[in-house]
Order: C-alpha cells, then structure tokens, then sequence
C-alpha cells in the first residue's frame, strides 16, 4: 500500500471541496451518498459529479452501489492526500520522498520542508490486515457509523502523537515530534540504523544498561512501551572513523596489518590508561552508541492490569536479542515490583498523556481494538508484534496479504507507486 503524491498538484479546486465533502461526510456514512456529497460541498450536481469523477479517476475516492443507495467512499489514497495537504498548507513539509518502511500497519516516508530539511511522516493503516474478519462483530470499530479503518488509523497516530511529545518534553530519547493531521504524523528523522540491523557493537554491557536503565525510567514515569524491541529502537553510533575501524577489526586485518606495518605490537589492541577511561565514560554515558525510541501506539500505563506481563516481555526481548546477536547474557535485569515500589514518581507521563487532549474513549477504543488485533492474527497464526520480523517473514507476508480475503477492499484501492513530487495548492480553475 503505498502513498502517491505524483497527482497532489493537479486536483482542482472544485475537486479538493468535493474530497473535503467526502471526507466530512464520512464521519457518519461509511459509503457517503451522493446527495449528501452535494450538499456538504455546497455545490450544484453538475459540478459535483465532473469532480467526483476526477477524484475517483485519481482514487481519491471510489463508487459504491450498495442495496439501499449510491454513493462515494474515501481511499486511503484520499485520507493521505487530505493529510498532506493539510501538513503542507501548515508549511510543515513541502516534498514527499522515498518510502523507508513498511510495517504491519503503517508506512514511513521521508519528507522534507521547502528548506529541503528532511523528517519522518508515519502514515498508521490499521485495518489493512485483518479487518473485515473482525470488523462486523464489534461495536467499537464504528463510532456513529464512520469508517472504521479511517478512525481506528487516526486514533493511532493521535496516540503516537501525543506519547512521543511527552517523553520528548520529559528528555527522553525519541524523535521530536513535528505534526500531526489524520493518521498520520510527522517527527524528526533520526539519522541511525535500527539496532536490529546491528551486527556487532564495542561492548554489548553498555548498550544493555541503557536499554535497561530506559525501560525503568520509563515505568518510573508511569509507562511501558509494550514492544521494545530490535526494531523500534535507532542506535546513533557517535563514534569516529577511527573507532569504528579499530572495533570493527577482525583478526584477518589485524593480520594483515601486522604484515603491512610490521613490528611486534600485541594482536588485540586493547585502549590503556586515559584513553580506556574515556571510553569507558562514553559508553555510561551512551554517548558512544545512544539508542533512540519509537513507535507508541501500544504504549501502557503501569497501572494496567497486566502491565507486569508488558514489562517482563519488554525487558526479555533485551535479554533475548543480546544473548542471540551478541552472545551477551547478564544476570542482571529489572523486576517491576521493584523498579516501581523503589521508584519515586517524579512526574506521572501517562497522566500527562491524557491530560494532553488524548481522550480516555479513545484510548479505550484503540486498546480494545488493538487487543482483538492481536489475538486474532495470534489465532492465525500471524505474527502479533514485528519483535520477530526477519526479512524473509516480511516477503511472506506480502505474499500472505495477496491472498488473504480478510484484506479490505481499502487495501486494494490504494495506489501504485510513490515519487519525489512537490506539494502544492490546487490548481484554480475557471468557474
Ligand atoms: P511500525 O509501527 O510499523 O513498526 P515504526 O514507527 O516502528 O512503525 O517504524 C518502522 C521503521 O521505520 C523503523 O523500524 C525504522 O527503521 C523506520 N523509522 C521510523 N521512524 C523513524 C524516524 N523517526 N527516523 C528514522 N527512521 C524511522
Ligand atoms: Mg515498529
């Protein structure tokens, strides 16, 4: 499922009120009847009709007969470009660039502002996988009767949004966040590698404290992050060309440059004195590598009934992934009970979360939502969380997707290809 941002530029004005029409209408209509579009746009049919066919040629929107009438839904392509728009008429960016991820329910871009200065936009697709099998039964996938993937989507990144802003405000290490519009949002690009694709660091103890020492001050403030994990965390690597070379050094090269240089000089050059305290310093510090959080939308409060279960499974997939990438086990680790009967709660975050304007219904609705997500895709053996993506899991689900009859037609609609393309006002049309 992939954004276009190649026709942003030549829907017409008309057009754009009509999609907005749509848009609006679809807070109540999952298929918006064609009067309605009329009469929100406040346009007459003539006009009404050459624009849907505009937008509906670009996939913007799409016809649906139903039993009881004709109408017009919105696209995911449509809600992309709705969001755009809106991030571009705020100035917030003005390019859209190459696609660098795709999760089970989301897309990341780079995007970049008229300065070219680069960010992340995550675009939150929830419903692409699962939806229809589980959508007629449950009351809190329609809210009035909107369209479910269009509200549960925006409720993910209202969330994400508004976690992110409180841990950045508090310092902790997460890409400032920039905008939100819809279901998308846009943060700072984190210039790093995801620790997943990591495949040896200086010393694994150090970068294994700091996860650790994340994880308790973040239940320290009244969270848990629920999937940390190999592939939400970035390692910004601050150490030179030099270091890197000496770390990375392998016992051939070491060889060989015995050979080329000559001399007697131990095999392993290890730091002495001084320089080995300064390193040492650095890797407290996480100064040397300093690892990056993200993605939020399952974060939960450590009130939560099962937030103990949350925790422990955050804090073994840092053990695990140490123990399998880098052959580093410790015996030490962190307990909830202790980490929060010795906590003193400086600041309560999942209080400040809600106070944020990220409302207790729709936190309700996206928790239970993303519950019965998760176990259904447990029930079918899919995977619930991406702490197990490998490469070659990523390719089968593509191919899963292709079949799978639960994917929803919004899946389907959306559109070919993604390029560079600027983003700007609609072209005026004469009336
Ligand atoms: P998902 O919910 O689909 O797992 P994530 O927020 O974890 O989405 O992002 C998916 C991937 O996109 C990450 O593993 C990372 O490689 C990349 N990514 C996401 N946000 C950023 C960012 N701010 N800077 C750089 N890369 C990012
Ligand atoms: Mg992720």
């Amino acid at each position: 499922m992939k954004l276009d941002a190649t026709d942003l530029r030549y829907i017409s004005s008309d057009a754009f009120r009509v999609l907005a029409a749509v848009e609006q209408g679809s807070k109540n209509h999952e298929i918006v009847p064609s009067p309605l579009i009329a009469q929100l746009a406040g346009a007459r049919s003539g006009g009404v009709n050459k624009a849907l066919g505009e937008l509906a040629k670009k996939k913007l929107v799409a016809k649906v007969q139903n039993a009881k009438y004709e109408g017009y839904r919105l696209t995911y392509g449509g809600y992309d470009f709705l969001a755009c728009r809106t991030f571009a008429k705020r100035d917030t960016i003005y390019s859209v660039g190459n696609q660098i991820g795709t999760g089970k329910e989301s897309d990341i871009y780079v995007v970049a502002d008229d300065d070219g200065a680069q960010m992340v936009m995550k675009i939150h697709r929830l419903g692409r996988m699962s939806f229809r099998a589980i959508k007629s039964k449950r009351d809190y996938l329609r809210k009035g009767q909107s369209a479910s993937w269009m509200y549960m989507s925006r409720l993910a990144a209202i969330k994400e949004y508004a976690f992110m802003k409180v841990l950045h405000e508090h310092g902790f290490p997460v890409p400032q966040p920039i905008d939100q519009s819809r279901h998308c949002l846009i943060m700072e690009l984190i210039d790093a590698f995801p620790l997943r694709q990591i495949a040896s660091v200086p010393s694994p103890g150090a970068l294994y404290s700091s996860l650790m020492d994340m994880i308790v001050r973040l239940a320290r403030s009244g969270l848990i992050h629920g999937d940390f994990n190999e592939f939400n965390l970035l390692i910004r690597d601050h150490r030179t060309d030099a270091e890197k070379d000496r770390d990375d050094e392998t016992t051939e090269d070491r060889e060989a440059r015995i050979e080329r240089e000559g001399g007697d000089f131990p095999v392993k050059v290890e730091l002495e004195g001084e320089e080995f305290e300064e390193r040492r310093k650095r890797e407290r510090e996480g100064t040397l590598l300093e690892p990056v959080l993200i993605d939020f939308p399952q974060m939960v409060s450590t009130d939560h009934a099962d937030a103990e279960y949350y925790f422990n499974r955050d804090v073994e997939c840092v053990r695990t992934f140490f123990s399998r990438r880098f052959k580093y086990e410790s015996s030490v680790y962190p307990k909830f009970n202790t980490t929060i009967r010795d906590g003193v709660r400086e600041f309560d975050l999942d209080v400040e979360v809600a106070a944020s304007g990220f409302k207790r219904e729709d936190r309700k609705a996206l928790d239970d939502y993303m519950a019965e997500l998760a176990a259904h895709d447990a029930a079918n053996g899919e995977i619930a969380s991406d702490e197990e993506y490998s490469d070659e899991s990523e390719r089968e689900r593509d191919d899963d997707e292709e079949d799978d009859e639960a994917v929803t037609a919004q899946a389907e609609d959306d559109l070919p290809d993604v390029s560079r393309v600027r983003i700007s006002e609609p072209t005026e049309q004469a009336a």
